[in-house]
């Protein structure tokens, strides 16, 4: 793992981005793209080819069964492409929901014309193993359940494990959105038994934004073909046209394609998943720990934090203000992010990009500057935030339990 301080800062003056994707690249990421490739020649096939070995490689135990296919467009195409593609369409969906990523999908599969059932944990609680094992069970027309891996709206690392067993047990498919964790959190087929996950270039392995992939069991791409809603959205034909040509079936986003191939170079370089997931553990760690001395509360209890990004409940202090805080912190270097929570104000600090606790120590110096600017005497949260984080928590306990 890199010592903190190994990375340079951006060039060019540019500020940190302490946002879930689009994120702080490796200026050899930039440097990448200052070339231009013909799709059609033998060296982007080549890369093409390189980037799918790579990142069915990084799958681990279980990954022989699997191929990548990368897609044109954002993590969200991927999501589409990923429901339209694998569940029939007279198939049915579990979409297991604590936040706005869930909430996406349910209305994916409402617009491309798949029936979906929705499980709605609320801002953050977590979806069970055993609720969804008991909804399957009462619901049998039920064909797939779509988890989100890290719900990046809240930061928590959901309990795909348990979720995963649950699915197998009742015989159905589980489809993951790992958008925000693939690169940083194991998901190895052979360990939490799914079909299908998506994630996109932007997010762990720290490339730029362009495309995504979808890394699914042969098998299931083989027998998904003709099912798309969408041509252009379409896994098996994009696949079997790879297959065939080496190519992408429509324009590839070379210059995104070149950046990514160097980012993963890097990933490897870094010690691949576990140790890239170690970094951003520190990165969460630093900075949970340092916004703990200044008196900020985290939205979720540590066993729920995932290392990706991180909500915190804004200052109760009526001179707290979002606004001029973000500008605060823009003018000392970083770009933090607003939170997206219906209970209570919050913002969100990402610890995912090329940054280290060294970065991480300096945004909570940052932090503290912004707040005495602002004239914030205390940074700690309304009582009533911390009422109703109470609230919700023991009602999921007791659901649990
Ligand atoms: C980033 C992200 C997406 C995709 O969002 P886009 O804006 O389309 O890239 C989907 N799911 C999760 C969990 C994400 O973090």
């Amino acid at each position: 793992m890199a010592a903190p301080g190994a990375f340079p800062p951006p060039k060019l003056g540019e500020p940190y981005l302490l946002t879930p994707g689009p994120l702080t690249t490796d200026y050899g990421v930039k440097q990448a793209m200052l070339r231009d490739w013909g799709s059609w020649d033998g060296d982007f096939r080549a890369m093409t080819a390189e980037l799918r070995q790579r990142l069915v490689a990084m799958l681990g135990a279980g990954g022989e069964d699997y191929t990548c296919v990368p897609m044109q467009g954002s993590g969200s195409y991927l999501v589409e492409a990923m429901l339209g593609s694998f569940v029939p369409r007279n198939g049915k969906v579990l979409v297991l929901a604590n936040g706005a990523y869930g909430l996406r999908a349910a209305k994916t599969c409402q617009t491309i014309g798949r029936a979906h059932v929705l499980l709605d944990k609320g801002d953050y609680m977590p979806p069970r193993g055993d609720e969804v094992a008991r909804i399957l069970a009462d619901d049998p027309a039920i064909t797939h359940v779509l988890a989100i891996h890290c719900e990046t709206s809240s930061g928590i690392l959901n309990p795909v494990a348990e979720i995963a067993a649950a699915v197998q047990a009742a015989g159905r498919k589980l489809l993951i959105d790992s958008m925000s964790a693939f690169g940083a959190v194991p998901l190895e087929p052979g360990v939490i038994p799914y079909d299908a996950m998506v994630s996109s270039s932007n997010k762990c392995i720290e490339g730029v934004p362009g495309f995504g992939f979808v890394m699914a069991r042969k098998a299931e791409v083989i027998a998904s073909a003709g099912q798309s809603h969408s041509l252009a959205l379409d896994v098996h034909a994009q696949w079997d046209y790879m297959e065939k040509t080496g190519q992408w079936r429509f324009t590839p986003p070379t210059h995104v394609v070149a950046a990514f191939i160097e980012a993963l170079k890097m990933h490897e370089a870094e010690g691949g998943v576990a140790a890239r997931g170690a970094r951003y553990a520190a990165n969460r760690d630093a900075v949970v720990a340092g916004m703990r001395r200044l008196g900020f509360e985290t939205l979720l209890d540590d066993s729920w934090l995932s290392p990706i990004i991180v909500t915190f409940f804004s200052p109760a202090d009526p001179a707290f203000d979002f606004g001029r805080f973000y500008d605060g912190m823009k003018a000392r270097g970083f770009i933090i992010y607003p939170g997206k929570l219906t209970v209570a104000e919050s913002f969100r600090l990402g610890c995912i990009g090329r940054m280290d606790t060294g970065v991480m120590d300096r945004v909570v110096a940052a932090v503290g500057e912004a707040l005495t600017e602002l004239g914030v005497a205390s940074a700690a949260p309304p009582a009533s935030a911390l009422q109703e984080r109470a609230k919700l928590q023991s009602a999921g306990q007791e659901e649990i339990a």
